[in-house]
């Protein structure tokens, strides 16, 4: 009979450290899920990340409307906010159309209405991550394949756009050359506010960020390097990443 008990005990025992177990290990996935939603680059005039998800109705109305293909909506492997849309900026960045269609298209709030043109959106900031990969820096020219490269990106997508062959047509002239891409691609009306060339210590150019970035990831889906060597941080400021403004 005492056997049985210390057995029953030690099974109590065990199974509640393992459904502990189970819910630390849960919440430990819940969280990584979430901290990885916190850090996904949501469209222009996403409000913050927790009312967002909250708010949005999943209807796809942004995407839609988004003349880039640039918006997507996360599936299940994604595991958090699945439904909700996303720029993934490897793939294409946001291009800031004007009147900011895909806030307008928002019957939500999710993506809030005061964001009513490029000036207006705050996706995030960019950062010269891999300054050591920047082909400016190491004075490589853009490869051979770029052009391709960027192509391939068309081939997969139904219904191109005038402005998606537009903007292909600028991709053009830049294999073999040297490497400005970042900064000649930034869609703002004042792409100097946010990014310019500039001489950099080892003799070459380097793109520097300037507060009047909005984070739309346009530069960091050009970058030719493997693992772009720009990238956007998704709803951090200019101030916070770069301190005050000079
Ligand atoms: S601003 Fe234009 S390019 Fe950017 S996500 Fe909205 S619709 Fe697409
Ligand atoms: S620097 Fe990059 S992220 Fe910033 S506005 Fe220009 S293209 Fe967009
Ligand atoms: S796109 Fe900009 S960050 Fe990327 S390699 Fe060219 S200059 Fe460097």
């Amino acid at each position: 009979m005492a056997k049985i008990e210390t057995e029953r005990r030690e099974f109590i025992k065990y199974s509640t450290l393992g459904v502990l177990g189970a819910i630390f290990a849960g919440g430990f996935v819940f969280s990584t899920q979430a901290v990885k939603a916190e850090n996904r680059l949501r469209p222009p005039g996403a409000v913050a990340e927790k009312e967002f998800l909250a708010l949005c109705i999943k209807c796809g109305q942004c995407l839609q409307v988004c003349p880039y293909h640039s918006i997507k909506l996360s599936d299940i492997g994604m595991g958090h906010g699945v439904g909700t849309p996303y720029i993934d900026a490897n793939e294409r960045g946001c291009y800031a159309c004007n009147a900011v269609p895909c806030v307008l298209a928002c019957p939500s709030g999710a993506l809030d209405h005061s964001c009513e043109k490029a000036e207006d959106i705050q996706m995030g900031i960019a950062v010269l991550e891999v300054p050591d990969t920047c082909l400016a820096i190491s004075k490589t020219p853009v490869p051979k394949g770029y052009n391709e490269k960027m192509h391939r990106f068309i081939e997969h997508t139904k219904n191109v756009t005038e402005l998606e062959l537009k903007l292909l047509e600028k991709f053009d002239q830049y294999e073999g050359k040297a490497c400005t891409l970042c900064a000649d691609i930034c869609p703002i009306p004042n792409p100097l506010s946010a990014i310019a060339m500039v001489p950099d210590s080892k003799g070459g150019q380097r793109p520097e960020i300037y507060d009047g970035c909005i984070g739309c990831g346009a530069c960091q889906e050009v970058c030719p390097t493997s693992t772009p060597s720009i990238v956007v941080k998704p709803r951090v400021t200019y101030e916070q990443f770069y301190g005050q403004k000079a």
